[in-house]
């Protein structure tokens, strides 16, 4: 075999990685299917398109955001494109009375709930 040592040990990384972010999302949610599938529709727009959601950790990975409820939110690809863009602002879950609503600030600036 004459592969480079470095193009192995970057595929192992890789590998393992993946494996460990898989694990975190099946103890947490089952899986990113199941996720997409129980929260149903993206909580900004209501996009409800099974194909076109995403989920979406609202503090990131490299900032120590967890896979976990209160870190992560169903947004379809169009929300989710205009969060990283810094057009719309996911801030958080808050609990009411009304249960768990989504805090953001929308494309027109204006803070919501929903
Ligand atoms: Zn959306």
């Amino acid at each position: 075999m004459n592969v480079p040592i470095y193009i192995l040990v970057f595929n192992i990384i890789v590998f393992h990685f993946s494996r460990k972010n898989r694990s975190v999302w099946k103890k947490t949610f089952g899986s990113k299917k199941l996720f997409k599938l129980r929260e149903g529709f993206c909580k900004v727009c209501g996009e409800d398109r099974y194909e076109l959601l995403d989920a979406h950790r609202i503090v990131e990975g490299s900032k120590g955001g967890k896979y976990d409820v209160n870190n992560c939110v169903c947004l379809c690809t169009s929300c989710h494109r205009l969060q990283h863009a810094g057009t719309i602002k996911i801030l958080g879950w808050v609990h009411s009375t009304k249960g768990n609503l989504l805090h953001y600030i929308d494309k027109n600036g204006e803070e919501q709930f929903s």
